[in-house]
């Protein structure tokens, strides 16, 4: 008896396609509720190696729809990636599993993703997805996209050269689906993570020819399936066509409102050193944890962590937020 022998009955896999999955690394950005799904799927299916990315720790409201956590996991304040590899060791332990406790950034995304033959999404933010967009474009590796809200997902495959990119689709917006308003029920998930998980199987048996160049749009509350082709990239695209990547650029930096926290985010794609960051800003009385820096400037309550990331609490405005990080921190020297 073999374990995958109902995979390698499915002929489009066959032996052949199971034995080529056996070798292959797949990325999985964010292990939330679609990550958490994602890597589920293939580990089961017995892919060669998963390499997880998630900067969070599981929390008690994560159960309603992140499969691969307990209610131990929330009590303890495990982080994601740590869960979720124990739980995946015990559902194949044939499967090598690495594990990433950080905030992808433009700064350390190419070395996450070098060893990748597919990235799969399982962020719930345009920042970083801007960042899985350019990394795989610029590398040339399949970026597998995936978003879901409220019961609703959309699933496209992205392929340099073959397909426009997320910027010539979005033109570089921040679409809102980060806020989690409309909350988010677990049937989108699963069924988000299944076509994506579809897509990274063809991807990942060397059927790349296989994928179709659409993004499936759906709502399993109304039943609502739409496909859409992918237009051609864009003109003006810095992507696709002048090889310019924006989220990976040096002096990079986006904001976001973190919905109903009074807190922009800003990103940029600095490893700060928390310890010089102390003395430079020691007019200000910063507070060291050794997990962030937390300092008053203008009012507003900053906190700033050792991956690039800067909370900034009290304005819902991002330009204010930008020009406290310009007057402030872009003239610091970091790592
Ligand atoms: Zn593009």
């Amino acid at each position: 008896m073999n374990r995958y022998e109902k995979q390698e009955l499915f002929r489009p896999i066959g032996k052949e396609g199971q034995a080529i999955l056996q070798t292959k690394t797949a990325v999985i950005a964010g292990v939330g509720a679609l990550g958490s799904a994602l890597a589920h799927q293939l580990a089961r299916a017995g892919i060669g190696r998963l390499i997880l990315i998630d900067r969070d720790v599981v929390e008690e409201s994560n159960l309603q729809r992140q499969t691969l956590f307990i209610e131990k996991d929330s009590e303890d304040m495990v982080p994601k990636v740590i869960a979720a590899k124990e739980r995946l060791n015990a559902i194949n332990s044939s499967v090598d599993i690495e594990v990433h406790f950080k905030q992808l950034t433009g700064h350390n995304a190419e070395k996450l993703v070098e060893d990748a033959d597919v990235v799969l999404d399982g962020t719930d933010n345009f920042e970083t997805r801007y960042i899985l967009n350019d990394v795989c474009m610029k590398n040339n590796i399949p970026y597998v996209y995936g978003g879901v809200a409220g019961s609703t997902g959309t699933v496209a495959v992205f392929l340099r050269d073959q397909t426009c990119c997320l910027r010539c689709l979005l033109g570089g917006r921040m679409l809102g689906e980060t806020c989690d308003a409309n909350g988010v029920i677990m049937p989108a998930v699963e069924i988000t993570a299944s076509y994506q998980t579809v897509e990274a199987l063809k991807i990942l048996t060397d059927q790349s020819a296989l994928i179709t160049p659409k993004m499936l749009t759906f709502d399993v509350w109304t039943r609502m399936n739409m496909e859409t082709k992918l237009p051609f990239s864009k003109a003006d695209c810095p992507v696709c066509i002048k090889n310019i990547y924006p989220a990976l650029q040096k002096d990079f930096l986006e904001a976001v409102v973190l919905c109903g926290r009074k807190t922009v985010q800003l990103s940029t794609n600095r490893l700060f050193d928390l310890n010089q960051l102390e003395s430079e800003l020691a007019l200000h009385h910063p507070i060291l944890t050794p997990f962030l820096l937390r300092v008053t400037i203008n009012g507003l309550d900053v906190a700033i962590f050792k991956d690039g990331r800067i909370h900034v609490k009290g304005t819902e405005d991002t330009k204010i937020a930008q020009e406290m990080y310009e007057e402030y921190f872009a003239r610091l020297v970091y790592e």
